[in-house]
């Protein structure tokens, strides 16, 4: 289905229930149970035709025996269904593919195999097999499972009136070496015994599954929304996008993800051209986290932050094993909810203003896996673009290079000949970049691939650590003196008329069992070494893996390294702003209302115990000043939903004014 729109506020309802528990369903209530959505201003709920246990909870009619044995609500799908449809709130349909305890139990020939024979299980790789708790074992959708799926599928269909949707859970590209997979490999000349040719192999293996299932449902209904959740959006998916009609973004930021996740996986997923749903959970931690509750300023924050992103949000619960909605639970998520629906007309169809974009590593190879990874640099880089203010995608080779002004490449950006090739022509056409480490490197890490960059390799610097000495316009805010690097660089030299902006000094001795001074690395012995950050043009080069060191240590003088670069490259960035760096900006447009859209949002995740991050308080920003740099002329600047009119002026061609005060979140609205 083509531009599929989703809803703003939305749950996903939970019902993973063992069939130990009697009495299931037995306090449900249809109309008690869309009154408390209803109230809590939810349009949009996903509810289970089958779960991870591998029961289903309609009246099945093909499938009898695979209904929850302690069902005592017999219709509770089809009547979820029926009382939300009746108060306009859609319900797609929740089945599970690569994890059910029930046919994974009954088909162990249907269950992944890893190398070593044993079965695979996502979540305990040190499994106990068959004495496992949990419904972790994963099933192999390239055996005779898949028509299992396709006859659940059907069934679904023909047992329970309109399905608005399919939400299909755990489709992961796994590592299988099953009989069928092993065969089927062999037949297509790819080979088992390579962890990378399996990987590749069950990745369009995977793709093949999609469609073929996206058909299927498409049959039954054209208009089904259609998604297939693994977590992580990453551009691995482009190839198979077809297959669905919308992302959502499983990110839970207290349930293993952490709140750099989302934003990280929606920089690119926002480039896609698919509408977007990010995915919190109610829960205190994660998924199954039963009578726990989200403080209200991390859901805010969590929610709020889907809306600048581009996202609709959606909230994860669990329903008891009895049917009966929590009052408390969506007392919280209305009280959230609530500021979204007033929210949401300065967020719909609104695309992010991007002067700025980082190309990932993900563009180079795949991920696999349960949540997905997000490279270290790619983590470093952005959150150096965040505490700066600067807008910014995060991009692949199938992008368009030219809607971006800057595009870095960190760290780890190794350039095949089409690669090389896009960055060359989108610097001959004025495009800025900066590049690091082995960013630009030819694929046998022996040259740069490309003459642009001002530098030849001469291979991994000789020491590490190595100090960088800041000076002129690059080194502002720092001192001329030596500053760490912590992780060790290329050593590269000039090339024709590249300009060295900061030179690296070289410590007396690399630290060994030989010689070692004190308890960490050696100190600089003051000797200049090599190039540190040279510039050609509109291209700058650092050779330390600036990113990485910065996701990992946060050093303040990688930051204001870049910060200086960017500043250099850009003299006008979109956005300015004076205020601390746990200020989160987004400068989105929305065309066909004539206005740019600013979020602001404060809130600070804090790490006060071992497990997780989590917000409690939200601390009020006064009187912050904002500079923009836009394309149009604003004729009216507003703090909404509120209304109220923002004085505004133009100074040196960029708009400036201060929001009085940021209470978590404010939304500034530019009308032109
Ligand atoms: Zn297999």
């Amino acid at each position: 289905m083509k531009d599929y729109k989703l809803r703003f506020r939305q749950i996903h309802m939970d019902f993973h229930t063992s069939e130990h528990i009697a009495g299931v369903g037995e306090k449900f209530d249809a109309k008690e149970f869309a009154e408390t959505l209803d109230e809590a201003r939810v349009n949009s709920v996903t509810c289970f035709g089958r779960c991870h246990h591998g029961w289903l909870y309609y009246d099945s009619k093909n499938y009898p025996e695979m209904v929850h044995p302690k069902l005592v609500y017999k219709n509770l799908l089809e009547d979820q269904i029926e009382a939300c449809h009746k108060r306009d709130i859609r319900v797609p349909v929740y089945t599970t593919i690569q994890w059910d305890h029930y046919i994974s139990s009954r088909h162990p020939e249907w269950v992944c195999i890893n190398e070593d024979g044993t079965m695979v299980d996502t979540c305990n790789p040190e499994s106990k097999g068959v004495y496992e708790a949990g419904f972790y074992k994963t099933l192999c959708v390239n055996t005779g499972y898949r028509s299992y799926i396709k006859a659940h599928i059907k069934d679904i269909f023909e047992s329970v009136k309109d399905v608005d949707g399919i939400f299909l859970d755990i489709v992961m590209v796994v590592d299988c070496s099953c009989k069928t997979c092993v065969d089927a490999m062999l037949k297509e000349n790819y080979n088992p015994t390579n962890r990378s040719e399996r990987l590749l192999y069950a990745k369009k293996m995977l793709e093949g599954f999609k469609k073929d299932i996206s058909d299927y449902i498409r049959s039954f209904n054209p208009d089904a929304s259609i998604f297939y959740n693994s977590s992580h959006i990453e551009p691995a998916l482009r190839s198979v996008q077809e297959s669905y009609t919308h992302w959502e973004l499983e990110s839970l930021p207290s349930g293993g993800w952490g709140y750099v996740h989302f934003p990280n996986s929606i920089r690119f997923a926002r480039t896609t051209g698919l509408d977007l749903l990010g995915q919190t959970g109610k829960f205190h931690t994660m998924w199954g986290d039963f009578h726990s509750f989200k403080n209200k300023e991390a859901l805010q924050y969590e929610c709020y932050r889907m809306l600048a992103f581009n996202a609709k949000c959606l909230i994860g619960d669990q329903l008891d094993p009895d049917g009966k909605i929590s009052k408390e639970v969506y007392q919280l998520i209305g009280s959230v909810y609530k500021e979204v629906e007033k929210k949401e007309a300065w967020c719909k169809d609104a695309k992010a203003v991007c002067d700025m974009a980082i190309f990932t590593p993900e563009a180079l190879g795949f991920n696999s896996g349960c949540g997905g990874v997000i490279p270290q640099s790619v983590i470093g880089t952005s959150t150096m673009l965040e505490e700066i203010g600067h807008q910014f995608d995060i991009i692949d080779l199938e992008s368009d290079f030219n809607d971006y002004k800057v595009i870095l490449f960190p760290d780890e950006i190794i350039m095949g000949e089409t690669l090389a090739q896009k960055v060359k022509n989108y610097i001959s056409a004025g495009g800025s970049v900066i590049a690091s480490y082995q960013s630009g490197l030819n694929p046998e890490k022996t040259a740069f691939a490309l003459e642009t960059f001002g530098v030849n390799y001469l291979g991994e610097a000789p020491y590490s650590p190595d100090f960088i000495v800041p000076k002129g316009e690059i080194g502002k805010g720092l001192a001329e003196t030596e500053y760490v690097m912590y992780q060790q660089g290329t050593q590269v030299e000039t090339a024709g008329d590249a300009e060295v902006l900061c030179d690296v000094n070289i410590p007396y001795f690399n630290r060994t069992w030989q010689h070692f001074c004190s308890h960490k690395h050696t100190p600089s012995s003051h000797q200049y070494g090599y190039p540190g950050i040279v510039k050609k043009g509109k291209v700058i080069y650092y050779s330390h893996p600036i990113f990485t060191t910065y996701a990992q240590l946060h050093p303040k003088w990688c930051k204001l390294l870049i910060k200086n670069g960017l500043d250099m490259l850009l003299p006008e960035p979109i956005l300015r702003y004076e205020g601390p760096t746990s200020i989160l900006a987004c400068v989105n447009e929305q065309v066909y209302e004539k206005r740019y859209v600013l979020h602001m949002l404060h809130y600070i995740p804090e790490k006060r115990c071992q497990e997780i991050y989590t917000i409690e308080d939200v601390i009020p920003l006064y009187h912050t000043k904002v500079s923009m740099k836009l394309k149009e002329e604003a004729k009216a600047v507003r703090l909404v939903p509120e209304g109220k009119e923002i004085a505004f002026e133009y100074v040196e061609g960029r708009l400036e004014f201060v929001i009085e005060k940021i209470n978590g979140h404010a939304m500034v609205a530019i009308e032109y």
